[in-house]
């Protein structure tokens, strides 16, 4: 498929509440479109069993991101359950200067910061299905304690509520089809974008206007 040359790319910011999916969405979506890269965010939380730094996140204590958030170098930073998260303005910019589109896996307050930053910004939010699905995937990935579980579903319910200021929602009831809507918004968005850049000016050419026999009467 022909992929009209862009010079800077767009930012996907995908939030949903803890067990819609978000981070099996993103794996797909990222497996499945060209010129798409995970930015990786800054975190002062602890390592979970299986994550790396650098790849999952940059782990870090709050002295070093202190640092960071001083001498502004997010681009967007928030408390999620009293940790601290952080994207690095670099990290995007590195991923938009060179024509590829930035996806940001982070929370609804995340998600309003870099819309205020970037209006350009392309927010999506994912949902569970219901709220008592939300509780039973909850449960079901065995990752939290109780206590850890009814933090995450306090935090749902004003997180879901928010999600209602975002560009688009998709709801995670089956896997594949949620997938496919978070594609098919990167792709419509892309195609938004050529309208304005490289395809009119590429078709028409240099000689367009003279080429058009109606534009000297
Ligand atoms: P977890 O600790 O489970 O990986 O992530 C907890 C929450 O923090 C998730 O909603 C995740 O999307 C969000 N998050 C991860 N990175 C960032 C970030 O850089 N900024 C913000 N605002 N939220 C983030």
């Amino acid at each position: 498929m022909r992929r009209e040359s862009v010079e800077r790319g767009d930012i996907f910011v995908i939030s949903a509440p803890s067990g819609s999916g978000k981070t099996t969405i993103c794996r797909e979506l990222l497996s499945r479109v060209e010129g798409l890269s995970l930015s990786v965010s800054c975190t002062t939380r602890e390592r979970r069993q299986g994550e790396k730094d650098g790849v999952d996140y940059y782990f870090m204590d709050e002295v070093k991101f202190g640092k960071i958030a001083d001498s502004n170098e997010f681009l967007e930073s928030a408390s999620v359950y009293g940790r601290r998260y952080g994207t690095s303005r670099r990290a995007v910019e590195a991923i938009v200067s060179k024509g590829l589109d930035a996806v940001l896996e982070i929370d609804v307050q995340g998600g309003a910061s870099v819309k205020a930053a970037v209006p350009e910004a392309v927010l999506v939010g994912i949902l569970p299905p219901d709220w008592e699905t939300l509780r039973k995937r909850l449960f079901a990935r065995g990752r939290d304690d109780r206590e850890e579980i009814e933090r995450r579903l306090a935090a749902a319910q004003r997180e879901i509520r928010e999600l209602g200021r975002y560009d688009y929602l998709v709801v995670n009831d089956d896997l594949e089809t949620a997938v496919r809507q978070v594609e098919w918004i990167v792709r419509a968005r892309r195609l938004r974008r050529e309208r304005t850049t490289g395809v009119i000016g590429r078709i028409l050419g240099r000689g367009g206007e003279e080429k058009d026999g109606s534009s000297n009467g």
